[in-house]
């Protein structure tokens, strides 16, 4: 991780670091080892009493006991060489909530607060250990829905976006630099700036934007997931070939329950992509006032979800309600499948007249399932399902901030390019500067940076 001590100085809020912070690092509940974690100036002192030893070498694992009963391994980290810059401690014990709540009991004791969620993160960003989009990135890696969402929260974390950000940031900059010389000093001896050379310098910035913001949706997806409804009349094989997605794939993460009560949702991954897959009448009822609900609930999936798969059963003619979701599933991201393959068709992709992806499945014989697999893997992607770069992109601020940094740029252009006063240029350029900025957090105000880390777990 790079050093980017700028940050601390330029700190733009006032921010209490005096107090030495402590928190139960990992979950709570039983588990072979628990971490209690210490931050500050008296880091040392504290844990010298907690562990009644007159020393502690940096970055060394000593054994010993704490009152209470319960023994543990304890490290000393010196800053600025710690997670947060500060000296920290690491108090290594057994997973047992008593002893954890014992040990912290004993740091308040001895003078540490209580850390607010996200606070060591918060302090390494404002030491200068992080930017603020790693620190985001902490979040993105602890709540990691599958291994390909992990790659681009880690990518973030290495400071793959805070590279890109400074190196637009930078152009930028010395762009700057020049329109205001020539904009404060036009008789001077310095070298004209020419509307060819501003185009050049903004043409690169867009170009490097652009790169960015295209792996800005299948980033997005990695880190929130894509939410996907299954819908289609009863009987024709949803709940089967959903039970066939979550059983090859089942996510590792806990299902959630539906958020409401008409559908059964669940987790899965396909391909890597985190998926939210919600059955929108999974729960069947025998009176038909619920199948009437059941095309409503239908038009509200086609609106709500990222993606639909529309189910039909091909071994029977097309009834009227299938011919309603057809209809309303024009125009939408929809993909509609033509289950029961292994049956005689009644009727086949070609009599749809639709300009909608069709696929054919069987949930008996499992075909056609890694057709809808390419598909949606295609979609996220963006049309290619080759091994492409990680997206750096993933969190909906940063993707905003980019989205109107590169607006600016654009009008920058177009004004240069209609020759226009170099003031106004500036004027593009300069807030353009600023959102980077934003992301990597020199220009983020208190209130932004208080929100994103508030967002975090306890002990992180
Ligand atoms: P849902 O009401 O849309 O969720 O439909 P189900 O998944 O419960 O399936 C309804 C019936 O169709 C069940 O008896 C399934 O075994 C059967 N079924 C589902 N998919 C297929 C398929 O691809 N081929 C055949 N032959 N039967 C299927």
């Amino acid at each position: 991780m790079g050093r980017h001590s700028v940050f601390a100085a330029r700190s733009p809020f006032l921010y209490d670091m005096e107090h030495t912070i402590a928190a139960i690092s990992t979950a709570y509940g039983e588990a072979g080892i628990g971490v209690v974690r210490l931050s500050g100036e008296n880091a040392l002192e504290i844990a010298k009493k907690l562990t009644k030893r007159t020393e502690l070498k940096d970055r060394y694992m000593h054994h010993c006991f704490i009152e209470g009963g319960d023994e543990a391994l304890v490290c000393y980290m010196k800053a600025p060489h710690s997670y947060t810059g500060e000296d920290v401690v690491e108090i290594q014990c057994h997973g047992s909530s008593v002893s954890m709540a014992q040990i912290l009991a004993r740091l308040y004791d001895l003078g540490a607060v209580p850390a607010e969620p996200g606070e060591f993160t918060k302090r390494a960003f404002l030491n200068g250990r992080l930017d603020l989009s790693q620190a985001e990135a902490v979040i993105d890696i602890i709540k990691a829905k599958t291994d390909r969402s992990m790659l681009s929260a880690a990518a973030q974390l290495k400071g793959g976006l805070h590279d890109k950000v400074s190196s637009a940031r930078e152009k930028l900059k010395d762009l700057l630099v020049d329109l205001t010389v020539n904009m404060d000093y036009p008789d001077e001896d310095i070298e004209e700036i020419t509307y060819n050379k501003i185009e050049d310098s903004l043409s690169a910035i867009n170009d490097e934007l652009l790169e960015l913001l295209a792996s800005a949706n299948e980033g997005r997806v990695l880190r929130d997931g894509l939410s996907i409804a299954i819908i289609g009349k009863p009987n024709v094989g949803k709940s089967s070939l959903m039970n066939i997605f979550m059983g090859e794939e089942r996510s590792i993460v806990t299902n959630i329950p539906g958020t409401t009560r008409d559908t059964v949702e669940e987790n899965a991954q396909i391909r890597g992509i985190p998926v939210h897959l919600i059955d929108t009448a999974g729960i069947r009822q025998s009176d038909d006032t619920v199948e009437k609900i059941g095309i409503e609930r239908s038009r509200k999936a086609f609106s709500e979800a990222d993606l639909v798969l529309l189910i039909l059963d091909s071994s029977r003619p097309l009834s009227d309600e299938d011919r309603e979701l057809l209809s309303a599933s024009e125009g939408s991201d929809t993909i509609i499948i033509l289950n029961k393959s292994d049956l005689d068709a009644a009727f086949s992709a070609s009599d749809l007249d639709t300009k909608l992806k069709v696929i054919e499945t069987s949930a008996v014989n499992n075909s056609g399932l890694d057709e809808i697999k390419d598909e949606i893997e295609r979609r996220v992607t963006g049309g290619s399902v080759e091994k492409r770069e990680t997206p750096l992109l993933s969190n909906l601020r940063h993707i905003r901030l980019i989205k109107e940094a590169q607006r600016e740029i654009t009008e920058a252009l177009d004004m240069t390019r209609r020759k226009e006063a170099i003031d106004f240029i500036e004027i593009n350029a300069n807030a353009a500067f600023s959102y980077l900025g934003e992301i990597t957090g020199e220009t983020a105000g208190g209130e932004i940076i208080d929100e994103i880390f508030a967002r975090f777990c306890l002990g992180k």
